[in-house]
C-alpha cells in the first residue's frame, strides 16, 4: 500500500475482513435509507430533501387547519355588511346600519341597549303583534329575541344573521336581511 487513498481503497476488495465491513456499512445505509445498492450518498440526499417534502406538507396542512379553524370560529367579516334591512311585503319597515340610531315612528320602537339597540316593531297599529330585533353592533349581527306571532315563533328560534342569510317571520311577514342585499340567501321561514 502507498499513500494514495483511492489505491488504498482498491487494495481493501483485496482484504476479505475490510471487504465485509465495507459492504456491512453500505449494507446499514442502504438498510436505513431505504434504497438499493448503487449511489447510496445521493439517495441519502434524497431522503433527506423528502424529510422535507414531508414537513412542508405536514406545515401546510398545519396552516390550513388553522385557517380553516378560524374561519369558522371568528367568521369573516364582510366589507358589504352595513347593517339590516327588515321589509314586510315590499315595504321597507326600517334601514338599520351599524352605528347609527335607529328612527323610532308609531309602530317602532327603540331601544339603546349595551351592545346596540332593542327594536320592537308593531305588526299593526292595533299593537299587539309584535317581533322585537336586537341589532348587535358589537358583533354586527340581527336576532329575534322576542315575538308573539306564533306558537312556533319560528323567527324568535332562529339563529341570528350577520352579513349572510334572512330571519323570516311568516306570521307578521316581516323579513330581516343584510344591508348589502343577498335576500334570497338561507332564508329561514317561519
Ligand atoms: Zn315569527
Amino acid at each position: 500500500m502507498d499513500e494514495n487513498g483511492n489505491q488504498k481503497i482498491a487494495n481493501n476488495a483485496d482484504n476479505p475482513q475490510v471487504e465485509k465491513a465495507s459492504n456491512n456499512v453500505r449494507q446499514n445505509l442502504e438498510k436505513h435509507t431505504d434504497i438499493s445498492s448503487n449511489g447510496a450518498y445521493i439517495r441519502l440526499r434524497s431522503s433527506k430533501a423528502f424529510c422535507m417534502r414531508d414537513l412542508f406538507v405536514y406545515i401546510s396542512l398545519a396552516a390550513l387547519v388553522l385557517i380553516l379553524f378560524i374561519a369558522f370560529v371568528f367568521p369573516v367579516k364582510d366589507d358589504d355588511g352595513k347593517g339590516f334591512i327588515v321589509t314586510r311585503g315590499n315595504a321597507t319597515i326600517l334601514i338599520y346600519t351599524f352605528g347609527s340610531t335607529p328612527k323610532a315612528t308609531d309602530l317602532i320602537e327603540v331601544e339603546e341597549v349595551s351592545n346596540g339597540y332593542k327594536i320592537k316593531i308593531y305588526h299593526t297599529s292595533e299593537k299587539i303583534g309584535y317581533n322585537v330585533i336586537l341589532f348587535n353592533d358589537q358583533l354586527k349581527t340581527a336576532d329575534v329575541i322576542e315575538s308573539n306571532c306564533s306558537e312556533r315563533k319560528d323567527c324568535y328560534y332562529a339563529p341570528s344573521i350577520s352579513n349572510s342569510g334572512a330571519i323570516y317571520c311568516q306570521p307578521h311577514d316581516l323579513k330581516i336581511t343584510p344591508l348589502h342585499g343577498g335576500d334570497d340567501d338561507g332564508v329561514i321561514a317561519g
